[in-house]
């Protein structure tokens, strides 16, 4: 599909999940306050680390659990290889997890003779497409039902032209039944680790996890060190918040426990920092770890919604993505964290309020002061600072830039040579095609 085709449908897509979330929130009269409670937890948990982790590992290894613990994505894969190599596993089905994708566990496994299927539909589909997913609660957002019609036509041999939706998840759940039929081991990540109980929650709306648990007696939890949170009283907040936050739902549809291994079983977790203690100590970021992945930020993100997951830089898109890329490689995260607008909507929707877009004009200025911005965008934007300075000089740059839309040819506006028209199509009378997006945007549902 065209870019210009893909645009407006993605748009709308996101915005139609995005005004799901918010009906969902309106029926929550204390809304705002689990939003706060969520935050004031993270907080407390974040400045405590050490401690819950420590409580964690020591009250899961009393339930039978085997605790690893992992620097970096390299340590993490050699660990879960190490288990997997162990057990003479061949296959394995993993659910849903944002921290296998960041370790680049698939390949790292694949190059090693074992298979991995992902069994979240949305992941299996840009699996089949050998792509990453362009969002972390919809892996599959930037397809349409007939590419993946196409797609499963290609590799799994259905009905030529055949788009339904109903008759397509017919097929998956099929093709996928098989895989765990004849899996040796299920790896999942971790939603919310609870420090009290030693117990973790995986958040499903498939079950694919559940299945793939029950299916094998080998289970390989990765959890990222922020995954932490002090007791049970404190995981109703989270689920509340993270069903509605994602795609409206009052609760997701499987939120399963683990406490124990299966009996004859094996129960892994496997706690992950790779950069987290670096992200921790950043002040201006370290609310980047009370984020909880519910993808509510993209949703509403104005550039996500037009440009798509794939456009980013970093595995995890949107706003949250454009911070924790910068945490990783600031240099080449450039793009990213001048790509948002500034317009704070994300933090408007975060269920943990993360500041995000605060953290996203931080970073920039880090991105200027350590040297990275490109010397034409520095001039441009020195040029940019002066004419605004005045408002005489910034109505003289507007009332240019409208006769310029006006009155030059359009052979020229949009000739190849100029690469920012080339991408553009410009408003034919900016002031008052500006008014109206305006108030398309911020029009409230
Ligand atoms: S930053 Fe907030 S809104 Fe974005 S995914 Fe994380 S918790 Fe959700």
């Amino acid at each position: 599909m065209s870019r210009e085709a893909l645009e407006p449908w993605h748009d709308r897509a996101l915005w139609f999940v995005r005004q799901k979330r918010d009906r969902a929130a309106r029926t929550v009269a204390e809304w705002e306050e689990l939003r706060q409670l969520a935050s004031q937890i993270k907080a407390h948990t974040m400045s405590r680390l050490d401690h819950y982790l420590e409580r964690f590992e020591r009250n899961a290894v009393r339930n039978g659990i085997q605790v690893h613990w992992a620097a970096d994505a390299q340590e993490h894969n050699r660990i879960v290889e190490g288990i997997l190599a162990r057990h003479n596993v061949r296959k394995v089905v993993k659910s849903k997890s944002m921290l296998t994708e960041e370790c680049g566990l698939n390949p790292y496994l694949q190059a090693r003779g074992i298979e991995v299927i992902d069994t979240d539909l949305g992941e299996r589909i840009v699996q089949l497409r050998d792509e990453p997913p362009s969002h972390i609660v919809l892996p599959a957002i930037h397809l349409k039902k007939e590419e993946v019609a196409a797609l499963f036509e290609a590799r799994l041999g259905t009905e030529p032209g055949n788009a339904d939706p109903t008759y397509l998840t017919y097929v998956a759940r099929k093709h996928l039944r098989e895989h765990f039929l004849s899996a040796d081991a299920a790896i999942t990540g971790v939603n919310f680790a609870v420090a009290d109980e030693g117990l973790f929650v995986v958040c499903t709306n498939e079950g694919n996890a559940d299945l793939g648990t029950a299916m094998t007696d080998l289970h390989i939890a990765s959890m990222g060190i922020e995954k932490v949170i002090p007791s049970l009283e404190h995981l109703g907040i989270f689920t509340r918040l993270l069903a509605r936050s994602a795609t409206g739902q009052p609760v997701t549809t499987y939120t399963s426990h683990f406490k124990r291994p299966k009996p004859g079983g094996e129960l892994h977790v496997v706690i992950v920092d790779n950069g987290r203690s670096a992200i921790l100590g950043n002040e201006s970021n370290a609310q980047a770890l009370h984020c909880i992945r519910c993808g509510a930020c993209m949703n509403t993100c104005p550039t996500y919604r037009r440009s798509g997951g794939h456009s980013y830089g970093y595995i995890v898109p949107g706003p949250i993505g454009s911070s924790l890329g910068a945490s990783r490689d600031l240099k080449r995260s450039g793009a990213d964290i001048y790509n948002c607008t500034l317009c704070g909507s994300c933090s408007n929707v975060c269920p943990t309020r993360i500041d995000l877009h605060r953290q996203l004009y931080a970073w920039r200025k880090v991105y200027v002061e350590r040297g990275h911005l490109p010397p034409k965008k520095r001039w441009l934007y020195r040029a940019g600072a002066w004419m605004l300075r005045s408002p005489v000089r910034a109505r003289i740059l507007f009332g240019t830039a409208k006769w310029a839309t006006r009155l030059l040819p359009r052979r020229l506006l949009y000739h190849p040579a100029n690469v920012w028209g080339r991408t553009r199509e410009l408003p034919e009378f900016a002031p008052k095609t500006f008014a109206r997006l305006y108030k398309e945007r911020t029009r409230e549902p």
